[in-house]
This record gives structure tokens, sequence and C-alpha cells, in this order.
């Protein structure tokens, strides 16, 4: 290929030699050289005032012209063919992404670094109610005013969804999850989950009502078989056997049924209860009373109680939690072994603990442990007059006081069972902390 330098270069040589000559010829040899250059440099100048024209947008062509210049403008006219295929394959691809997002199911909604809608799809249109181009530019925490809502964006913690019902059809049930991408930028997808919401109502609701409608029939059985197990009459002497079995079994039923109403309960129930000021050390010293109970003296119990460090929740709640850990500890610790129940302040706020000294949990259980039904030993649990919903309540009650179940376990040495209240909850009672110097 020839070198566009080397062809200026000759050009300006061949142009400078005849000016010389002619000049020579004509006796100024050193004018027509001037005048040469002087031409030579018009030319350039002319060729910039072109570029400059194009760059700005006023010619719509590149002039066709030979030498340095011609290669310039057949460079920039190949990076101006390359730049117009490239800007269509984008606004292709990106119209391509727009229809994918503009057929998806799930409501998306793009944010601008300041929570403005910067654009929707049709399904966002549906789901919240978004009117184009009125809704453009508006903070969308502004079109969907659900508390929950706010407090979730205001959070800024978008690690799980927040679940809501739509702000155009109160039957519609979104679960809305907000994806940080780019500089600020955010996505919020909503997703219709109404069909899942109603599915996992119908379950409660079952639950429930058979609970409720075993209850009954059961508390009737048990009456019946424990009034035959206490008979002295002679007749019943060679059932006794069989009788005790079935009060006991009766008795495991009532019980699983108690607390599979409790835990409806819990479920159901929305976060309008009433709160009472609840004495914790009070409530964990009857706990410990019915612990010893229990244990019939085969453990040492302790309790060590911060005096005045009260609770705002649900009383029966909360000692429904409590004392299901406690008693928990109580059953899985063999004979002669150690329980140790703490309630003091906690990072501004207070801690509930139950450890022991019991046959502790292999690691791989503790996830599942707060799972309806869920046991370690099926046997041993059964044996020990166990339902397999204790953990399940505790989970639930937790969780209605801002609370979570902590786990730490070993096999074979044991286990602590441990919760945090936040400050927001804690009461310091003056009077009890009084009283109890
Ligand atoms: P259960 O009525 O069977 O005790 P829970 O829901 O209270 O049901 O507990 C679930 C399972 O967790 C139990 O079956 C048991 O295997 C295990 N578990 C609970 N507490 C303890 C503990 N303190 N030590 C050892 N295992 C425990």
């Amino acid at each position: 290929m020839v070198n566009p330098w080397a062809v200026e270069f000759w050009r300006i040589v061949g142009l400078l030699s005849v000016a010389l000559v002619i000049g020579l010829i004509a006796g100024h040899g050193l004018t027509w050289v001037v005048v040469a250059l002087v031409l030579y440099l018009f030319a350039h100048l002319r060729n910039l005032y072109r570029l400059e024209r194009w760059l700005q947008g006023a010619a719509g062509f590149l002039p066709d012209t030979g030498g340095i210049w011609g290669e310039v403008y057949y460079r920039l006219h190949r990076l101006q063919k390359r730049n117009r295929k490239r800007k269509k394959r984008l606004s292709a691809m990106l119209s391509r992404f727009r229809e994918s997002t503009a057929a998806m199911p799930d409501a998306t909604v793009v944010l601008d670094a300041d929570g403005a809608i910067e654009w929707w799809n049709d399904a966002a249109t549906r789901a919240f109610g978004l009117r184009y181009p009125h809704d453009t530019a508006r903070p969308l925490t502004n079109l969907v005013r659900h508390p929950d809502f706010h407090q979730y964006m205001g959070r800024g913690d978008f690690s799980g969804p927040v679940q809501l019902r739509s702000p155009v059809d109160e039957r519609i049930v979104l679960s809305i999850r907000v994806i940080p991408y780019g500089k600020n930028q955010r996505l919020v997808v909503a997703r219709d989950i109404t069909r899942l919401h109603l599915l996992e109502q119908m379950r409660r609701d079952f639950i429930a009502n058979v609970s409720h409608e075993l209850r009954t029939p059961l508390t009737v059985i048990a009456g019946y078989v424990e009034s035959l197990a206490d008979s002295d009459d002679a007749c019943m002497q060679p059932w006794s056997q069989s009788l005790r079995a079935m009060q006991q079994q009766s008795t495991r039923m009532q019980q699983i049924v108690s607390d599979l109403l409790l835990l409806s309960r819990l479920e159901t129930d929305g976060d309008e209860r009433e709160e009472e000021e609840v004495d914790v050390p009070g409530l964990l010293g009857m706990i410990r009373d019915d612990a010893i109970a229990l244990s019939q003296g085969k453990h040492s119990i302790g309790l060590e109680a911060e005096p005045g460090l009260w609770l705002s929740g649900s009383r029966s709640e909360l000692r429904s939690a409590f004392s299901n850990l406690v008693y928990n500890a109580v059953r899985y610790t063999p004979d002669e072994g150690t329980i140790e129940i703490r309630w003091a302040s906690h990072d501004g706020g207070a801690c509930f603990e139950v450890q022991d000294t019991g046959i502790g949990i292999a690691s791989h259980h503790l996830l599942r442990l707060t799972e309806r039904f869920y046991r370690v030993d099926v046997g041993r649990s059964r044996e020990m007059g166990g339902t397999g919903l204790g953990l399940a309540i505790v989970k639930h009650v937790l969780m209605r006081h801002g609370s979570e179940l902590q786990v730490d376990s070993e096999p074979g040495k044991g286990s602590t069972f441990r919760c945090v209240f936040d400050a927001g909850r804690v009461i310091r009672s003056a009077v009890a902390a009084s009283q109890a110097q």
C-alpha cells in the first residue's frame, strides 16, 4: 500500500521544484517558491475548513479529495460507517431488551439514583397503575403509598422481598424486590403472588379448622379414657395397661391440637394485638419453678434475671416461647445435667438465653429446627412427650416481637438457645428493680 505521507512529500517537492524552475526562468525564483507555499497552505486551510464544517454537521458528505487529506477523509468515513453500524446494533439490542422486559409477567420499574421512575413495563402499569408520560421522573414512593413499601425503600436493605397489596386492585398481592445496579440505580421487580397467598391462607384455615374440630371429640375421649383408667372396677383390671397407654396418647394428641391452634393463631393474628408490659424476671421465676417440677430434681436449674428488665409484648406468647425453650432444655438434658436461664441487658436491648449440658444437636439440623414437626430424633421426642411444634411456636412468637432464635450447639456437650430483643421493646421498671434490691 502506498504511504500517503510519502506521496504528500513528493507532491510538495514537485510543487516547489516547478515553482523554482518557473521562478528562475522568470527571474524571481524565491518569489515563485513563496507563492507556491502560500497556495499549498491555502489548500490545507480549505480542507481544514471543510473538515470543521463536516464535524459540526453542516456538511452531509465528506469531500472527495486526494493526498493526505483524502486519506484522512477516507479514514473518518470508515470510522463513521463503523459507528453507525455499532449504534444500529446497540439500538436493536436495546429495543430487544425493552421488548423482552416489557413481555415479562413481572412488573419492572427502573429507578434513577434519586428514586425517580425512568422506565417501566406493561406489567408495572397494571400492578402499580403507572401512566405514561405522566409518571415519568416521579418518585415511585409517591405513587405506591403503602407504609410497608416506604419503610422497605427507606431501610435500604434489599436482601429480602416485601409483600403488599397492589395500589390498583386490593385483591392482588405483590411480592416486591429491589435490585440495586449501576450507579445507585435500582430495578424494582414485583411478582403477583395472589394465588400463593390464597393457598397459604387456605392451608392456615385448614389447619386451624381441623385442630378446632378435633379438640372437642378429643376432650370427650380423653375424659372417658381417664375415668376408665381411674376406675376401681375389678373388671377393668386386665385393661389397665392399655388404658394408661390410651390416656398417654390422647394427652399427646390434645397437646398437638392445642399447639397447632396456638401456631395458627400466631400466624393469622396480625400485629394488632395489645401490647402489655411484661415482667420478664417474674415470668421466668414461674417458668423455672415449672421446670423444676418437670425435672423432678434430676437437674440443676439456675436463673439469673436482671431485676426491672421488662418487655413490651404479649405475656402469654412470651411465656409460651420461653417455657418451650426451658422445657426442651430439661427434656433433652440427661439426669444430673445443668440448665442455666439468663435474662440481661444486651446492646441497649435485652437477651434471653437458655444453656444446657444436654445431648446437643448436630450442625446440619440447626437450620431446620424451627420447621413444624421437625425433630432430630423422632423416637426420643415422642418419648419425652414432644409435639415437634415447640420451636415453630418459639420462632413465630419471636418474629412477632421483632426477634429471632439463635442456636449454638454441639452434640454431646449441650446447646444454647438465645434471642435478643431490641431497645424499642425494653422497659426498665424502676419500681420492680428497687423491690428486688
Ligand atoms: P419437640 O416437641 O420434639 O421437642 P421442638 O420443636 O420443641 O419439638 O424441638 C424440635 C427438635 O429440636 C426436638 O425434637 C429436638 O430434637 C431438638 N431440640 C430442641 N431443643 C433441644 C435441646 N435443648 N437440646 C437438644 N435438642 C433439642
